[in-house]
């Protein structure tokens, strides 16, 4: 018994020294919930920085701006050491920054670059412009096995207008297609390609549809589309369902190549029944790692480990970066990838 409570009063005694001794705070705002990639990089934050001896609060905005500034505010009256956000709009974040900043607190933009501020201290994201390229590759060579001879009838989709990372997968995707465009292998039947025309406010799969439903009672009733660009898995189902909507994927109608971004279950789902065609993973748990050494180090009064200084100009600065690889997958390589790197299991894609 007495055994049991000296044992007891340790645990509690060590339970408030590592509160008491904490490395520090850390507030995490997410955008939402309704991906699940969002909750991957949540948890694996949690996770990490806990394990480094910090502590956290986590808050996902269901992509809603005011909300998001709330939850910011309330980080930092919550006397965080360090923020690390994934912006739902990068450019509204300017006041709460600048708030932080006085308070001493270190900002860290998660994956989404945050804008028009000189408060940001790191992003921590992948290549940005090579997930766009890789989008467009894999939409290629799924075009020319799919359906032989060119041309080919393709429409493409972008992000968020408000999501910077938006422009980055549009251009790096571009760089790929336009020539094919120019040389008439690729033909946008609709006409209708720049972020301005092509954009999908706050990634909302269900804009993709309609934009999808339209595109197709416009202008493929005398003609098929073989191939879309879709940045993102939220944006890819809808499209899917959309074309399935009208006959796409039967025995005649073979269904377009359509590509993504984020291997979220729903697409591996779908590309395991021969849907999607692609999708892109970056690893969030990578990115996790990369975030918790980034404020470790500056907890610690030491520098980041970054490998890009040039290429993510806010508007304000150039904000010094790390950049992952993102890895392209499809129906060859998936099981290797997410299985084999324990990312998902089996069982979470019956
Ligand atoms: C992220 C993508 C994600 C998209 C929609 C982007 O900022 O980089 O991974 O697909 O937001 O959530």
């Amino acid at each position: 018994m007495k055994l049991k409570l000296l044992l007891g009063s340790a645990a509690i005694a060590i339970a408030l020294a590592s509160s008491v001794f904490a490395a520090g705070k850390v507030g995490i705002a997410m955008p939402t919930q309704s991906s699940s990639r969002w909750i991957s990089d949540g948890n694996s934050m949690v996770e990490q920085f806990e394990a480094a001896g910090y502590s956290t609060i986590l808050q996902y905005a269901e992509d809603d701006i005011p909300n998001q500034l709330a939850q910011i505010e309330n980080m930092i009256t919550n006397g965080v050491n360090a923020l690390v956000i994934a912006a739902i709009d990068g450019t509204t974040l300017s006041n709460a920054l600048e708030n932080a900043h006085h308070a001493g607190i270190q900002v860290i933009a998660y994956d989404r670059l945050i804008r028009d501020s000189k408060y940001v201290d790191y992003y921590a994201t992948f290549n940005n412009f090579k997930v766009g390229v890789q989008q467009a590759t894999s939409l290629v060579s799924g075009l020319q096995q799919q359906f032989g001879d060119s041309p080919y009838n393709v429409e493409v989709f972008g992000g968020s207008p408000d999501d910077n990372n938006a422009y980055f997968f549009y251009s790096g995707a571009m760089s790929v297609l336009q020539p094919l465009i120019d040389n008439g292998t690729v033909k946008i039947v609709s006409g209708q390609t720049g972020m301005d025309t092509v954009g999908t406010l706050r990634w909302d799969g269900a804009v993709a549809q309609a934009r999808m439903d339209n595109l197709l009672s416009a202008y493929y009733t005398d003609t098929k589309v073989h191939g879309i660009l879709s940045p993102y898995d939220g944006l890819s189902i809808g499209i899917l369902s959309s074309l399935k909507g009208v006959g796409y994927g039967s025995d005649d109608l073979q269904m377009p190549i359509v590509t993504g971004q984020d291997a979220e279950i729903r697409s591996i789902k779908s590309i395991l029944a021969n849907e999607q065609y692609s999708t892109v993973f970056k690893d969030t748990r990578e990115l996790a790692r990369v975030t918790v050494g980034m404020v470790n180090a500056l907890l610690q009064g030491s520098k980041p480990e970054i490998n890009d200084t040039e290429t993510y100009d806010n508007g304000v600065k150039v904000v010094p970066s790390y950049l992952l690889e993102p890895v392209s997958l499809d129906i060859s390589n998936w099981e290797e990838i997410l299985i084999g790197s324990g990312y998902y299991t089996k069982d979470k894609l019956q």
